[in-house]
């Protein structure tokens, strides 16, 4: 019996999502627990390559059943996309549960998400501008409308009528624009509610029940550690916790029932959106490890913009593994690096007093913070075909042994390339 998170512990983009659809070979339930459609997990397996912003990632397991829990954002255009995608690529149509309790990412939110970042210009945090911010600001303001009330007319339409009386007074006095009609709202919503119906559940209670039978159930995380609200680089955070600890929280599950944590790492840094990135290279050197990134270059998956590329920082992925509380460590991209004599790794930050530090600071220290940089001797050749660990070369054995000593927690699996079976076992 176990419940175990997968979460990222940098900025995100680390390989959740390939490494999702690898473990969930062995899980019965796979649940993706915070956030919506604003970020892409790339998985390359049989059925081709894909690129999923809603499903949880264990679709392509035909034993698995994939719930999208009470925590997320619910953009159910990009769902039912997704799952005419799958279909129309061949895919099996996948076992799938959604919770009455989530929360429906509605237009409002993403034209409020757009109007904002406009009035922001050139200070905008770097929104995906699939109306997350809004929905997550809406939520706790006891606006949102959750799956359960599409169901319920009357209800439904009070909802909404409580929620335009806040957002039209915006729409025409702060950022000059006509008011919304309920009707409107009604209208696309109908549509929604007769697509969600067939996969509407209690998750609550079927994931309890799945917990106390004994079922294997892996809870999904989306984006980083860095980008909790509480804990990442506020304010150029995402909205929803993505942390570990939040995961028994929007799946629905008793806080101690996540026995294991695994932390995905990635062997470089990269980094999408504005805020601070102390490792960040320019130039020629990024443009390089930038080309060579992830499985198609370093390039967002929902926006297309190119990700922002450092070498490992050893200050960063440490507090995002501690935040995690992780148990074990999956280091994905490590293949990338193949192409350097020598590697760069940031082990220290130097603040803006001249002090060095190995603490992840504030978001107001962080903008000052230089990185102190130490160097590793890289392998110089290509290890994405290698199956096993001791046939990495030494100086990849070396690597990964830095890496575990610099963030304190055991480095299981490898990951030398994006497909589902380039996947090392590290045994002890
Ligand atoms: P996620 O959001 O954490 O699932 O990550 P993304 O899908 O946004 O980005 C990860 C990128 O790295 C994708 O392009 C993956 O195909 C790719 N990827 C994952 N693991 C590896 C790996 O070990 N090596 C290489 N070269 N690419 C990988």
């Amino acid at each position: 019996m176990s419940v175990t998170a997968i979460v990222g512990a940098n900025w995100g983009d680390e390989g959740k999502g390939k490494m999702t659809d690898v473990l969930a070979a062995d899980s019965a339930f796979v649940v993706r627990f915070q956030g919506g459609s604003n970020a892409g997990h790339t998985i390359i397996n049989h059925y081709g390559k894909f690129a999923l912003r809603m499903l949880p990632s264990g679709v392509f397991q035909s034993g698995t059943t994939n719930v999208i829990g009470t925590g997320t954002a619910l953009d159910t255009g990009v769902l039912m996309q997704e799952l005419q995608m799958l279909a129309e690529r061949g895919v099996p149509s996948p076992k799938l549960c959604v919770s009455e309790r989530a929360q429906l990412v509605l237009s409002v939110h993403r034209l409020f998400d757009e109007l904002e970042e406009e009035r922001l210009g050139s200070g905008s945090f770097g929104s995906t501008k699939r109306g997350i911010a809004p929905f997550y600001a809406d939520k706790y303001a006891k606006l949102g409308i959750q799956v359960a009330d599409l169901y319920d007319r009357p209800r439904l339409r009070e909802r909404l009528e409580q929620l335009l009386a806040a957002k039209n007074v915006l729409l025409r006095h702060h950022y000059n624009r006509p008011a919304i009609d309920v009707g409107q709202l009604i209208d696309e919503l109908q549509e929604a509610a007769a697509a969600l119906a067939p996969y509407v559940c209690n998750t609550t209670e079927l994931l309890q029940e799945a917990y106390r039978s004994g079922q294997t159930i892996l809870l999904e995380g989306q984006l980083g550690a860095l980008r909790d609200p509480d804990h990442g680089i506020y304010p150029y955070s995402t909205s929803a916790s993505t942390l570990a600890g939040y995961a028994p929280v929007g799946a629905g599950l008793p806080a101690a029932a996540v026995s294991n944590v695994v932390a995905v790492v990635k062997a470089y840094s990269s980094c999408v959106g504005a805020g601070p990135f102390v490792s960040e290279l320019g130039g020629s050197e990024a443009e390089q490890l930038r080309q060579r990134g992830g499985d198609a270059g370093e390039y967002g998956v929902v926006t297309g913009r190119p990700r922002r590329v450092g070498w490992f920082d050893a200050v960063a992925t440490r507090y995002g593994c501690m935040l995690q509380g992780a148990t074990e460590v999956v280091l994905t991209n490590l293949d990338v690096l193949g192409y350097l004599d020598e590697i760069p790794v940031v082990v220290a930050y130097e603040l803006e007093d001249g002090k060095t530090t190995v603490q992840f600071p504030a978001t107001s220290k962080l903008h000052m913070a230089k990185p102190v940089i130490r160097t590793m001797p890289g392998w110089g050749s290509d290890i994405s075909q290698i199956g096993r660990f001791d046939e990495l070369p030494e100086a990849a054995k070396q690597y990964v042994a830095f890496i575990e000593a610099s963030i304190g927690v055991p480095v299981m699996t490898v990951s030398v390339g994006p497909k589902r079976e380039q996947v090392i076992a590290r045994r002890r």
